[in-house]
């Protein structure tokens, strides 16, 4: 239990290692024939300038499985998910979208009933991640719009973010 990839194994292997099993954007290692995925590699990710990052969430190491998986089959596929992360904390659940590193401001969108989000923003406006809390549900279906909207790249006006009245689906149609 924790967070500490074990990469001895690969190691001993002959495998490139960095922060984790370095895989390339198809989860295939320095060995043509070895892929790995979840929480033990470490993967460029395009959304953010390929930027290498390793995940440790449950969503991330499904995705991850099945597409190393199809590759090994000749697929050639990119990993291009937007990384999604969800934890119960007694009546309230949290769920972020993206990854917050490097963000220049940040903004809040109130829900009601004490559930709200926070959005990171690069400086030249791209929305970067979204972080949510609310009782419930609350929060599911905006993250999931803001999870659309990250992928995209969007770079949506921080007003717009932080009013209810502005609705996160009109922004995506936009
Ligand atoms: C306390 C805790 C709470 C968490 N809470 C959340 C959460 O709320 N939300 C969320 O999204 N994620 C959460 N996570 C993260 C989530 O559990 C992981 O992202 C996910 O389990 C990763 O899956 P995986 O298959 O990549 O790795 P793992 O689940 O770690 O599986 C790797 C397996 O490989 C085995 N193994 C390692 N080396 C060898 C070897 N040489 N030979 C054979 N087998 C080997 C290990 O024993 C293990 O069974 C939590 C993790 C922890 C520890």
């Amino acid at each position: 239990i924790g967070a500490t990839p074990v990469t001895a194994l690969a190691e001993s292997a002959g495998l490139a290692i960095n922060n984790g099993i370095a895989v390339d954007s198809r989860l295939r290692t320095s060995d043509k024939h070895i892929f790995a995925a979840g929480d033990c590699c470490s993967f460029p990710m395009a959304l953010y300038g390929g930027r290498r990052v390793r995940l440790e969430a449950w969503r991330n190491a499904q995705e991850q499985g099945a597409l190393a998986a199809r590759n090994m089959l000749g697929a050639e596929l990119e990993h291009t998910a937007v990384p999604w992360f969800w934890s119960d904390q007694y009546d309230f659940t949290l769920q972020i979208a993206g990854l917050p590193e490097g963000a220049a401001s940040v903004v809040r969108r109130d829900l009601g009933g004490g559930a709200f989000i926070l959005f990171h923003l690069a400086a030249d406006g791209q929305l970067l991640s979204a972080s949510g809390i609310g009782p419930g549900n609350a929060v599911a279906r905006n993250i999931r719009l803001a999870e659309m909207l990250i992928a995209r790249q969007a770079r949506p006006e921080p007003s717009e973010l932080t009013s209810s009245d502005v609705k996160l689906k009109k922004l995506l149609a936009a």
